[in-house]
């Protein structure tokens, strides 16, 4: 057995708080008694949907219609390990009739149905979307997030910040709007709090009414516009994440004979490979 499997154990914890992030998207904050937190920044959580007796027919329906188990979801943690608690951030999944194949199972009732006071069993923790851990910190990191695609960064941001002074960020992330938008105005603290380290470019694909006087400009994450940031920067670390291709795009495509239609993570990829960057120098994680 590895150091990294060694580390993943099952912890029952308690809902010791419900934020409301933006109006699809929530933060669990979970409470775990006196387990020891052993996790790194990026590292995310499974959730089971079998422990949820809410669930149980609903799991056992789908079951039948996929003809196969409904396996446990991934969660990044949106806490920092120097924070107390642990935190994940879950955005709700919708049904698009016509279009879905089938509803969201977990993401709803994680979402919208779970209150103060509610036990559950989270598995953890894991993942390679973390800091280099043998061999040097880099001097620059680049982000590039959208939407829910900003938690695991916003964890690496918050503990890299504090304990790695000398690391500098710069932050590009996508949303529709600025009421999508998860940890927007947690990002703005941050930033103000560590002017020298922390850079935030908010992009929003649809005009913000200039009530909310926001820097932002508006558009997408287009390669110009990382070629214009990765100009400014020294060699940097890029961390992307967000929406790519899913699994279920995969096969369906497969089946047609076509090649599944990239989305975000693909997207920048694809751009990052025309702009030259070394695969190496890209760390990144799909939220498909
Ligand atoms: C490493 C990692 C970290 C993640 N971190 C986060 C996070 O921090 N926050 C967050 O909100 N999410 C995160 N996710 C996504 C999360 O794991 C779930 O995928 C998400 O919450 C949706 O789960 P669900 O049970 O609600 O939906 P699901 O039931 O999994 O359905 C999701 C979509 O897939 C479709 N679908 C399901 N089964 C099939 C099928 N058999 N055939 C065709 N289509 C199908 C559904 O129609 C729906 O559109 C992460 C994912 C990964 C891999």
């Amino acid at each position: 057995m590895n150091a990294t499997r060694k580390k993943i154990k099952k912890l029952e914890v308690m809902v010791a708080d419900v934020i409301e992030e933006t109006p699809d998207t929530t933060t669990l904050i979970l409470f775990t008694g006196n387990d020891l937190l052993d996790y790194e920044p990026g590292h995310f959580l499974t959730i089971d949907p079998h422990q949820f007796v809410a669930l149980e027919r609903w799991t056992a329906f789908l079951e039948d219609k996929k003809g196969k188990k409904e396996s446990p979801r991934a969660y990044s943690l949106s806490s920092s390990p120097d924070e107390k608690y642990l935190a994940i951030t879950v955005k709700e999944e919708m049904y698009y009739p016509g279009k879905s194949k089938y509803p969201p199972l977990l993401s709803p009732i994680l979402a919208k149905r779970t209150h103060k006071g509610s036990k559950m069993i989270v598995t953890g923790f894991t993942g390679p979307y973390t800091l280099p851990k043998n061999g040097p910190l880099p001097s620059e990191i680049l982000h590039i997030c959208a939407g829910s695609g900003i938690v695991p960064n916003y964890s690496i941001l918050k503990y890299a910040l504090k304990i790695y002074p000398d690391i500098k960020h710069t932050l590009v992330y996508s949303n529709q709007s600025w009421k999508n938008t998860i940890f927007g105005k947690q990002l703005i603290d941050l930033q103000m709090q560590f002017p020298d380290q922390l850079t935030v470019d908010f992009l929003f694909t649809r005009e913000e009414p200039d009530r909310f006087n926001l820097p932002y400009q508006t558009g997408r994450i287009t390669s110009e516009r990382i070629e214009r940031k990765l100009a400014k920067m020294d060699h940097p670390q890029i961390y992307l994440c967000g929406p790519g291709i899913s699994k279920y795009e995969k096969i369906s495509a497969r089946k047609e004979g076509v090649a599944p239609a990239p989305r975000f993570l693909e997207s920048v990829l694809f751009s990052l490979e025309g702009l030259g960057i070394e695969k190496k120098q890209i760390t990144h994680e799909s939220y498909g």
